[in-house]
């Protein structure tokens, strides 16, 4: 279950436009520039809907080297091993494999039980990424602004859900 953020949803009328990791409201436009993890490689905005009373978000989900490597370092994995579990951790891949999962919605006390339970994916409306190799040569970056800019890519924003109604 993610905090009430009173500090921020209490000091406006306005909605929340979209929400990134950790059920925190953001207010302005989205762009992949203004997601959290300044590191990401990846990063998706989501439609989720609360499973208890349907209340939609569009929740910001990220993805980057350092965090997919750590979260797969696991004793008497090999560095292949590895290597492979942490591409499995890629927001392309957990798309492709049915697997993105967000986890509990951003808590707006929209209903009773809510936000205790885990969200509903419904779909990724945007999906963006970085770190282009064809600008890569051995370990030389040949064109720093060319690798690191977002390119979105509509072949990973797909229906995850039926809609309910
Ligand atoms: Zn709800």
């Amino acid at each position: 279950m993610h905090q009430y953020f009173s500090d921020l949803l209490d000091l406006t009328d306005r909605k929340p436009v979209w929400w990134q990791e950790g059920g925190v409201p953001r207010f302005a436009e989205f762009h992949p520039d203004n997601a959290p993890d300044i590191y990401a490689d990846e990063v998706a905005l989501v439609e989720i809907a609360c499973q208890a009373c349907r209340t939609r978000f569009n929740v910001c989900m990220t993805s980057s080297p350092s965090r997919r490597v750590m979260a797969s370092l696991i004793a008497d994995r090999s560095s292949e091993q590895i290597a492979e579990a942490s591409e499995g951790l890629r927001i392309s891949s957990q798309i492709k494999a049915g697997k993105l999962n967000w986890g509990d919605p951003p808590n707006i006390t929209c209903c009773a039980a809510g936000p205790s339970m885990s969200a509903d994916m419904v779909k990724v409306l945007e999906f963006h990424h970085r770190r282009h190799l064809e600008y890569v040569e051995g370990t030389v970056i040949t064109n720093l602004a060319a690798y690191n800019e977002w390119r979105r890519n509509a072949d990973f924003e797909v229906q995850i859900e039926e809609k309910a109604q």
